[in-house]
């Protein structure tokens, strides 16, 4: 019996097609800051974010970006049996820095001869036209992606949670990424303080319209340390039940192109450092309740997606 035809365009399985045997990816911190942190934007970060910025630590503990990629090989391969990865520069802010400064710890990880693309994170605001002119060279023999993290493409949302940017910077980040031939991924949080599932709809489409190739989805979650567990504390934030999390990750799915490779759709937080939602912890579960909504409501992505021509005139009004 024929296999049903996938209900979205997963990384995983768009990595088989491209490379013709899976790859995974080696996350990588490079030590790097924020300028949401260090002062020159704020000190207090996204409300949702500790001091650790969604990393390892592992630069922390003096560990180099070569050994990560050797180790994180190591692992993958014996516990996957993979020959290929990605270095995924995640923590913090990856582009910011001198070209420099950033271009060898980009060299480091490329000289492992298993890594056949490097991901790179980082905020829109915070990527300099040479920093991109450097990308696109390694862009032509490897596989490069950037990803930003957008969240939400409503400006009040953007300040509420202390972003320290506009959306209008995502959205020229990402035409002078696309102006080099690099594709973009968009970060985007679901269930942000102040935004119904209608505001999440319109980020999608937001960023379906700027012709991304690819989308995290990060259902939110409240972290020790942060502004947003204080919130949460004081009733000021509820996060999302898991219902209203699937509702809103089908919604958002269907307003993308049926072409973006979607490289999350769950949040993966740390069990010890997770206040709430608990229902996150379960990622198997959840992500087997997530397949069984998309089955049972007949849900595919891209299925209410406008093209760009059409769409971009509304968003202008
Ligand atoms: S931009 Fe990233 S690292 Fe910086 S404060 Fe926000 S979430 Fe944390």
């Amino acid at each position: 019996m024929n296999k049903p035809a996938p209900r979205y365009r997963s990384l995983s399985s768009w990595l088989k097609e491209r490379f013709g045997e899976p790859v995974r990816k080696i996350t990588v911190d490079a030590g790097l800051g924020c300028p949401n942190r260090d002062g020159t934007i704020s000190r207090w970060g996204c409300i949702y974010c500790n001091p650790r910025g969604s990393g390892t630590g592992a630069s922390d503990h003096g560990v180099s970006v070569r050994e990560q990629v050797d180790r994180g090989a190591r692992f993958l391969s014996e516990r996957f049996h993979c020959r290929k990865f990605i270095a995924y520069f995640q923590s913090f802010t990856n582009t910011y820095g001198d070209l420099s400064d950033l271009a060898p710890l980009w060299a480091e990880a490329l000289e492992h001869p298993g890594v056949v693309g490097l991901a790179i994170g980082t905020r829109p605001d915070c990527v300099a036209d040479d920093v991109l002119d450097h990308l696109a060279g390694l862009s032509s023999e490897r596989l490069v992606w950037v990803e930003y993290g957008l969240q939400s493409a409503h400006a009040e949302t953007l300040e509420l949670i202390n972003r320290g940017h506009g959306p209008e910077a995502f959205f020229d980040a990402v035409r002078r990424t696309h102006a080099r031939k690099i594709p973009v991924v968009a970060h985007l949080i679901l269930g942000l303080p102040g935004e119904s599932v209608v505001h999440m709809k319109a980020t999608a489409s937001a960023v379906a319209a700027a012709g991304v190739e690819g989308v995290k989805l990060h259902p939110l979650y409240v972290i020790r340390g942060t502004p947003l567990e204080g919130m949460y504390k004081s009733g000021q934030y509820k996060p999302f039940t898991e219902q209203e999390a699937i509702d809103a990750t089908l919604a958002v799915l269907e307003r993308l192109s049926s072409e973006t490779v979607i490289h999350r759709l769950t949040s993966d937080p740390h069990p010890e450092e997770l206040v709430a939602p608990d229902w996150m912890l379960d990622k198997r579960r959840v992500r087997a309740h997530l397949a069984m909504a998309m089955e049972n409501r007949d849900v595919r992505q891209g299925s209410l997606w406008c093209n760009r021509d059409e769409i971009l005139p509304r968003l202008q009004k």
